[in-house]
């Protein structure tokens, strides 16, 4: 299958004569050849010129090419049905393809939160290693002052003029519609810079780790005049000390003691904010759970918050003196029965199995 122009390929019209075609063979195989042309595609351009002349410095093979297009074969079998169908896929794929121009790559950058600073939306300035158009040569990766040549296979155009099967871009200039003699000073001729660039990025309200944000146009910019691709920016929630996250809502150990438990308190008790001051109610057991509304999370970009549950749980008292101890048991003697009435329940019920 030849996908690309050879007329094309070896800079001349479709009317060239045999001469022409040689003498436009033999400079660029001189100037391509890779023994002495170091140039990464220099092998596969001598390839490529080499089977454009092959083809076309051949009467009946120039003919056949002529009349077959991008479905010319070397043998001169017929082409198979699969690859009739690549050809017209390519077809459209040339007519739809924004005319040669590249985008840049999309870059990824990971920024990490506090709990507090998803409650609250942020904005964080991260400096982002990324490629940005070459100020000097505008993108072109030429020199500005005589650094780039018309070119003269397209006059300029950067596009091949076959037929619209081939690849529309000028195989010569690569769709730039010239090319680079002095390669610009300030890129080395790749049209893009590397900048450690300093970004503003806003986060809403509510994010969680692995959300994405797009930044568009922040990636990194292409060779050339194309588009630059996108920044996502992922999102990474760090564990905090005392809240764990349920969605919008956060969970939170409270440790009380048992008078505190017992007979109700005040307490005091961390929110995102700071404090705030609660009231335990009496007899509250551990493994409850106090639901403070409206002291989660927002949703993603909104007011609303979910709640902050506080789960009691019994502070046991430890390192009690022996008088302390005498004190405690003193205490639960004299505790009448129908104080402890789950603990009477199971008391008789032994009873009752002896
Ligand atoms: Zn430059
Ligand atoms: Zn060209």
């Amino acid at each position: 299958m030849a996908r690309r122009d050879f007329y094309n390929i070896l800079g001349v019209e479709r009317t060239a004569t045999t001469d022409e075609i040689k003498r436009a063979y033999r400079a660029l195989a001189r100037r391509w050849h890779p023994d002495h042309n170091k140039a990464a595609d220099a092998e596969v351009r001598f390839k490529d010129i080499t089977e454009a002349y092959r083809t076309l410095n051949d009467v009946d093979r120039r003919a056949r090419y002529d009349r077959m297009g991008p479905l010319y074969t070397e043998d001169g079998r017929p082409p198979r049905p699969e690859d009739v169908q690549k050809a017209v896929g390519a077809m459209f794929g040339n007519l739809f393809r924004r005319k040669g121009k590249e985008r840049g790559e999309d870059l990824r950058y990971t920024v990490s939160l506090t709990l507090e600073e998803v409650a609250t939306g942020a904005e964080k300035e991260v400096i982002v290693p990324r490629m940005v158009r070459c100020g000097t040569c505008q993108g072109d990766g030429a020199e500005p002052t005589n650094g780039r040549q018309t070119c003269t296979v397209c006059s300029g155009s950067g596009k091949a003029t076959g037929p619209r099967l081939f690849r529309s871009e000028c195989y010569h200039c690569q769709g730039r519609g010239f090319s680079i003699t002095i390669p610009c000073h300030s890129c080395k001729g790749q049209g893009r810079n590397h900048l450690d660039d300093t970004l503003k990025v806003k986060i809403p309200t509510g994010v969680a780790t692995g959300q994405k944000l797009k930044l568009s146009g922040k990636g990194n910019a292409p060779r050339g005049q194309g588009k630059p691709g996108d920044l996502l920016v992922i999102i990474n929630v760090t564990d905090h000390d005392l809240f764990r996250r349920r969605g919008e809502d956060l969970q939170m150990n409270l440790p009380l003691t048992y008078d505190e438990m017992v007979l109700g308190a005040e307490v005091t008790v961390p929110t995102l904010e700071g404090t705030t001051t609660i009231r335990i109610p009496q007899g509250s057991a551990p493994g409850k759970v106090l639901r403070l509304a409206g002291r989660g999370l927002p949703r993603v970009g909104r007011k609303q918050r979910g709640d902050l549950h506080l789960q009691i749980v019994l502070d046991m008292p430890k390192d009690l003196t022996q008088p302390q101890q005498r004190a405690l048991r003193s205490w639960s003697k004299h505790l009448p029965a129908s104080a402890h009435p789950r603990r009477a329940e199971f008391d008789q019920a032994l009873q009752d199995r002896k």
